[in-house]
């Protein structure tokens, strides 16, 4: 995994070592010898992650961290501090000023390079929900405010996975209020409730004689549920193999035993806080999909999503890979719905006719509301013959049926009219559209409650057989 990395030191000989160290592994290096050049560096260049020592005359480490952390630029740039000695002190400020990770001198190289793809990792996933965020937002489908990084207003769901009883009720302690707990010492009921139930982190000590945590931690991030629950271990602090391999299968974060309960609560926070920001950007990203594609009265899909799939069929029939048809069909006479009945009843009905048209085509064809009483479908793979015989069927199948208004107005008879046209090589989703709709003109003034093809040549229309 190669990544640009900005090291962070007063010391001129400190910078030059990590730089080695770190291009040495293919990593792309920039440096800077105080604070305030640190911030323009990261400003200017946006680092994937960035080494910071703590000690500096000036503006310290903890300085630096929570500017970078309260600018917007800056603030989803992993930060690990390097700090001179096993300080806890510093671990628990550094943490609140918003650090993601720590480094003690001298840098041990296992340490370093494991924490290095670990954050460089987590960086890749959120990256990819940030330009999907920015896409989104150049949509229009998403507003400008960001969600904040500390609002958390429910209380996270923990499960602490540990084989030793008292052990596993002295970590619930050390964490305190504000959290639920779940208490496992069992590794098969820990797997079975991930399963089951939502957790917001995994604790699990992998230094435990009963169980293989790092076999639960390798189960959890195949599945498509337990790989987003952030996992924070605890070890011990010579298994300097295990620690390797906690980051490689992808545990978030460890903790070295014995365990401090600041540090505990602080990591905790830590993974909580990205937990819920990327749960956060995932929602709204959802939902704001959901929404750009989707007509809020009937739940077809809307006019902008219809144009992309005529033109991946298109595509497809370009390619030679099938043919494809499309049908505009339109409620006869909907204004006198709208006048006699009201606005209300007309919506009604165009629910109905959406939900008559999503019981009566196809799961691959694609339904949308093309605007006022216009529906499209896109029939990927039909030929004209097949597009004819699925619209006579919708057709009928409105017609058949009058509408149940309720109470207030009983059922009213309700008629549709369509027209259907095969797509053709050098069309767009445009000359289709017309030609679709010249059909539909001609089965209105005909008469209505029926269906007309057109093909390729202009004016010449096919009443269907039924
Ligand atoms: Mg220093």
């Amino acid at each position: 995994m190669s990544g640009r990395i900005l090291v962070v030191d007063d010391i001129e000989p400190n910078v030059r070592l990590l730089k080695a160290k770190l291009e040495a592994e293919y990593y792309d290096v920039i440096t800077a010898n105080n604070g305030m050049d640190a911030i323009e560096s990261a400003r200017q260049f946006v680092p994937d992650l960035i080494l910071l020592d703590v000690m500096m005359p000036q503006m310290d480490g903890f300085e630096v961290c929570t500017r970078l952390k309260n600018d917007p630029r800056t603030r989803h740039i992993p930060v690990v501090m390097v700090t001179a000695l096993d300080h806890q002190e510093d671990k628990v400020k550094g943490l609140e000023a918003g650090a993601d990770d720590f480094l003690s001198k001298p840098i041990d190289d296992v340490a370093l390079f494991a924490r290095v793809r670990s954050l460089l990792r987590l960086k890749m996933v959120m990256d990819e929900l940030r330009q999907r965020e920015a896409s989104g937002r150049a949509l229009g489908a998403i507003s400008d405010t960001m969600p904040r990084l500390d609002d958390t207003d429910t209380p996270a769901n923990i499960l602490i996975l540990e084989d030793d009883e008292r052990q596993c009720a002295r970590l619930a302690h050390k964490l305190g209020e504000g959290y639920h707990l779940a208490l496992c010492t069992d590794p098969r009921e820990a797997s079975e409730r991930l399963d089951a139930e939502n957790f917001d982190l995994l604790v699990v000590n992998l230094a435990a004689r009963g169980f293989d945590g790092l076999r639960l931690c390798a189960r959890m991030r195949s599945n498509d549920k337990g790989r987003v629950i952030p996992i924070l271990a605890l070890v011990n602090p010579d298994n300097r193999e295990q620690i390797v391999r906690a980051f490689d299968i992808g545990v978030n974060d460890v903790l070295l035993r014995p365990v401090d309960a600041n540090e505990l609560t602080a990591r905790v926070n830590t993974q909580l806080r990205c937990k819920h920001y990327a749960d956060t950007l995932r929602q709204s990203l959802d939902s704001s999909f959901e929404m750009s594609v989707t007509d809020q009265l009937t739940g077809l899909h809307n006019r902008r999503f219809m144009q992309t799939r005529i033109e991946d069929a298109l595509t497809r029939l370009e390619r030679g890979v099938e043919s494809a048809s499309i049908l505009i069909a339109d409620v006869d006479h909907f204004k006198l719905v709208n006048d006699r009945w009201g606005h209300d009843a007309g919506d009604k009905v165009l629910q109905e006719v959406a939900s008559r048209i999503k019981a009566n085509m196809r799961a691959i064809d694609i339904l949308c509301r093309y605007g006022g009483e216009e529906f499209v479908v896109v029939m990927p793979g039909s030929d004209i013959n097949a597009a004819m015989q699925a619209a006579e069927r919708l057709r009928e199948a409105v017609a058949l049926e009058p509408f149940e208004l309720g109470s207030e107005h009983g059922t009213i008879p309700i008629t549709i009219s369509a027209g259907v046209t095969e797509l053709f090589k050098g069309d767009t989703h445009e000359t289709g559209l017309i030609r679709a709709d010249k059909a539909l003109y001609h089965a209105k003034s005909k008469g209505r409650n029926r269906v007309l093809s057109a093909g390729m040549n202009k004016g010449q229309l096919q009443e269907s057989l039924g």
